[in-house]
């Protein structure tokens, strides 16, 4: 399925464009450059294609095009249509470093060998899920475990495959967070046959339809402090806290771009072209934070960045 192609850099750019990233945003704009005739490369950290889409077990309900089909089955599809489209990809290749060269862009990470050159960049790395973090909640600052968003067994942040595969049966179950994929996993961890869940939220977010169906004395509003190593909120005991802090974007290999961010960290872009302050380079997906972040609105954004890469390489040739 997947091509190593050797990057030799013969005084310019290797490829068209090099788009980092391998969910539904950079694999959709990667199919598209290809099919438009252009020389795409696609460099993806995980050992699979397909990004968040990959960790959805569920139905995706959001895509009207696809009915009865689960995330993981698009993230398949993506892969095959990469494959179909004779997209090179790097996998298990985690770009840390991006910045310009010679009229392009020079890429870092695990996997490549030497710097890897295109003359267009594409960011579309999307987003990871927010971890308790030193002086949130009461975990001490200097912590480096959460510094590093890691904790002892018992802690697991965001939604996703790692909560389906949760045995809930029995358990004392902290949820903290208060929009919607807290309200969800709560009910979900309840749906499991956990013993207890308490939800505990500064303030509430989340659409009435999740927030109705938890018992109100699951709840807890206002400030709470944790002790994830003890495993412990407000002092009492739980089996497992599930944290549900938001996302935030994975941008960081790029700071060396300097582009524009919005107070959240997402990357800002013209809407139209998904072309960002910086010339040459695109940002596509949850990395740009697109209204209401889904699977098919990262598609499109793809489909954009493609079609403004062909008039920038076209008018160049001119
Ligand atoms: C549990 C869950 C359920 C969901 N359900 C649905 C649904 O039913 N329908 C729907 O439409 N949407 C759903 N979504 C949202 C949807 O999955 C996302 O909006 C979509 O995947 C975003 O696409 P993206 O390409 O922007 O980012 P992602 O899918 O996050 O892909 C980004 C990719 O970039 C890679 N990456 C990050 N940093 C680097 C780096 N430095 N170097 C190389 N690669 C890197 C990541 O490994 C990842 O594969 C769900 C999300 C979750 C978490």
């Amino acid at each position: 399925m997947t091509n190593f192609p050797k990057p030799v850099r013969a005084g310019g750019p290797n490829y068209d464009a090099a788009i980092i990233g391998g969910g539904p945003a950079g694999a959709s704009c990667a199919v598209w450059l290809a099919r438009l005739g252009f020389s795409p490369v696609l460099l993806e950290g995980r050992d699979v294609l397909g990004g968040l889409c990959r960790v959805n077990p569920f139905l995706d309900e959001w895509n009207a095009s696809l009915p009865g089909m689960t995330g993981a089955q698009v993230a398949d599809n993506l892969a095959l249509s990469l494959r179909r489209a004779g997209v090179p990809v790097y996998l298990s290749c985690t770009v840390k470093h991006v910045e310009a060269a010679d009229g392009g862009f020079a890429l870092t990470g695990s996997g490549l060998a030497e710097p890897l050159w295109a003359s267009h960049l594409v960011l579309a790395t999307g987003v990871r899920a927010r971890p308790l973090a030193p002086g949130m909640d009461g975990v001490p600052s200097g912590d480096a475990a959460a510094a590093a968003g890691r904790w002892t067994e018992g802690v697991l942040t965001g939604p996703g495959e790692h909560v389906v595969a949760q045995d809930f049966r029995g358990k004392r179950v902290a949820v903290l967070g208060g929009g919607d994929n807290a309200f969800e996993n709560a009910l979900y961890a309840l749906e499991k046959g956990a013993a207890s869940v308490r939800l505990y939220a500064r303030n509430v977010r989340a659409q009435q339809q999740f927030v109705s169906k938890l018992p109100g004395d699951c709840v807890t509003l206002g400030p709470y402090s944790v002790d994830a190593r003890a495993r412990t909120v407000d002092g009492r005991d739980y089996d497992l806290i599930m944290v549900f802090y938001g996302w935030e974007p994975c941008v960081d290999f790029a700071d060396a771009l300097g582009l524009q961010r919005s107070a959240q960290g997402f990357i800002a872009t013209d809407m139209r072209t998904a072309q960002t302050g910086c010339p040459g380079v695109y940002a596509i997906g949850e990395v740009a934070q697109r209204q209401h972040p889904c699977v098919v609105t990262a598609l499109a954004d793809g489909v954009a960045a493609a079609k403004a890469i062909q008039a920038r390489i076209e008018a160049r040739a001119r």
